[in-house]
């Protein structure tokens, strides 16, 4: 009898040993804390803003004037090579998929206790193209916006926007598609989900702001919604 609860015990200790990485995804060096993703140093050592507590921000400073915005927040401050970019960068690249869905569970705690976010309704991610979906097999932004609406018990719509083509890099954009940028690669594909709606619209990485804004401003066309941001991380220039 001993040896079957042992046996359950072990086999309970492998399967969640699957979720969780024998090292650090931020130092890449040290060994997590039990059950987790982070090691005790940077867990407490990483750059966590607090722009939940500011309605206006060093991030919604990177937006002003651009679209009608209640405010917005970022988990990390990704400053180059840095201990968030390595957790960015495994949430992208390297298939850290629960590792997304795990820190958005948490920033949603964060959120809850804030004020500004208390009369959310509705998690949007912003999408990626079907042909990255394949490739990739997930999408981070959804795993994390998933995270946050499980905290806040509000549904996260991951289809209510549809991204309508590929991202061509940078450096294969003309001039003018480089000017104008993202403008129209989005759309509000469940517009009857938003209707009237105070949505929190999520992605990974906030840069120069053209990806997320441009979702926005589909979303706020839209009748009676209302748009704050949230991404894991925001790019310290
Ligand atoms: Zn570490």
């Amino acid at each position: 009898m001993t040896s079957l609860v042992q046996n359950i015990q072990q086999y309970l200790q492998d399967f969640t040993s699957l979720f969780f990485p024998n090292i650090c995804m931020a130092c890449m060096h040290d060994a997590p804390m039990p059950n987790a993703f982070l090691c005790f140093r940077c867990e407490v050592t990483l750059p966590r803003t607090d722009f939940h507590l500011h309605q206006e921000n060093t991030f919604t400073d990177r937006l002003w004037g651009r679209m009608n915005l209640h405010t917005a927040t970022a988990m990390f401050l990704l400053i180059k090579n840095g201990l968030a970019e390595n957790i960015v960068y495994n949430i992208k690249y390297k298939d850290a998929t629960y590792l997304a869905t795990s820190l958005g569970e948490q920033y949603g705690r964060v959120l809850k206790k804030a004020p500004l976010y208390a009369d959310i309704d509705v998690v949007v991610p912003v999408p990626i193209h079907s042909s990255k979906m394949k490739t990739r097999g997930y999408n981070q932004s959804a795993l994390f916006g998933q995270g946050i609406a499980n905290s806040l018990d509000i549904p996260c719509h991951e289809n209510a926007l549809l991204k309508k083509r590929k991202t061509k890099s940078q450096t294969k954009k003309s001039r003018m598609e480089r000017l104008t940028g993202v403008e129209g690669e989005y759309a509000v594909r469940e517009a009857d989900l938003l209707i009237g709606k105070n949505v929190l619209l999520v992605d990974d990485v906030m840069t120069t702001g053209a990806t997320i804004e441009s979702c926005a401003l589909e979303i706020l066309k839209v009748e009676g919604t209302r748009i704050s941001m949230a991404t894991i991380g925001m790019k310290n220039f």
